[in-house]
């Protein structure tokens, strides 16, 4: 079915006016698969750069069930009663294997996706993590350019998922919950590392007096993490989605970090860092594709793998000679 496409003013006008309608179909052409497609939506994103930055990017994590939904859906009424556009897009590297997300699915976020200022992307499907993790930084900037200034990236604890929303946030924010037996439950193990903040979820009824003892669990076990960030130390706090207990001191946080990490000039420096790291994923991820796809690496590969696997090669001769098909002399480094 071919889709009429705009033109490259319709779109950059369409995008910066906040047009619902042309919007939506910018991101279309940013998730497309065609060559046409990403050829003008690197074109649009290229006018669109100027107009892009001014957002909080938050990202957010936790297992499946610690209630990432129902927060975002609390977190985005509050931020939208404020004033603020929140955009919600999600990464999902498992999506890339099942074909399908269970991350920022509208019928999740009952309020937020009917709210006008709100948009809410769930991810892409069919493509590679990587492919993923491209859309996603894109979307954003449309997003920015069309006036949200706040985008929640929303992951799932699974896979590259974390490490991929980490590098594209300002903020990094995990939500935890308290165990059976009062313990913290549901964080895995490096993801501390990535947290500008964690939060005890489900701190209401019940579950109150348990999230505060995780919470001491919690700083115990942060006690001798080192920081971050030199201008953030990690923030702890519990809070309820279902009841938006905690909402309004977590944004605190949250703007608190933005204005610090302003101010020692941290933000202008992750950020430039965070372009500089995605253009070598774009380009070792284009090299490995065409490294994969030339015919001759494409034929031995099977066997060299198997060679080095069963031992009966090293990595390195196989590396070698699957370079040397691809046309790449031995360099020594
Ligand atoms: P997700 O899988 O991380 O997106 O989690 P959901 O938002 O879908 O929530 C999972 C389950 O926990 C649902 O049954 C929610 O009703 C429940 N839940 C979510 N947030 C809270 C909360 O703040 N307090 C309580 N008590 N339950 C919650």
């Amino acid at each position: 079915r071919r889709r009429a496409r705009l033109s490259l003013d319709e779109y950059e006008r369409g995008v910066l006016a906040a047009d619902r309608s042309v919007f939506a179909q910018a991101i279309t052409l940013i998730e497309s698969r065609e060559e046409e497609d990403g050829k003008l939506a690197q074109e649009l994103l290229g006018r669109l750069l100027p107009k892009t930055g001014k957002a909080t990017r938050v990202g957010i994590t936790g297992v499946p069930g610690v209630g990432k939904s129902t927060f975002v859906d609390a977190m985005g009424m509050k931020l939208i009663g404020e004033g603020h556009k929140v955009a919600v897009l999600a990464v999902d590297p498992s999506s890339s294997v099942t074909g399908g997300s269970i991350l920022g699915d509208k019928t999740r976020m009952a309020r937020l996706s009917v709210e006008p200022n709100a948009f809410i992307r769930p991810t892409p499907s069919g493509l590679s993590p990587g492919g993923i993790a491209r859309r996603t930084r894109e979307t954003m900037l449309l997003s920015e350019a069309a006036g949200f200034d706040v985008v929640l990236v929303e992951t799932v604890g699974v896979g590259q998922g974390e490490t991929a929303v980490a590098d594209m946030v300002d903020f990094f924010l995990v939500l935890a919950l308290p165990g059976a037996g009062d313990e913290l439950q549901g964080i895995k193990k490096g993801i501390l590392e990535l947290a500008d903040a964690v939060a005890v979820n489900k701190a209401d009824g019940d579950g109150a007096a348990r999230a505060r003892v995780a919470l001491g669990d919690l700083r115990s076990a942060l006690r001798y993490s080192h920081r971050k960030r030199p201008s953030w130390e990690v923030r702890t706090l519990t809070i309820s989605g279902a009841t938006g207990a905690g909402l309004d001191d977590l944004w605190k946080i949250v703007e608190e970090h933005h204005t610090a990490m302003e101010a020692s000039g941290e933000l202008a420096t992750l950020r430039a860092e965070q372009q500089r790291s995605w253009m070598w994923s774009l380009i070792t991820e284009r090299l490995e594709r065409a490294f994969r796809a030339n015919p001759e690496v494409a034929t031995r590969l099977p066997q060299v793998e198997d060679d080095v696997f069963s031992g009966r090669t090293t990595p390195t001769k196989a590396a070698d000679e699957l370079l040397a098909s691809f046309g790449m002399a031995r360099t020594s480094d």
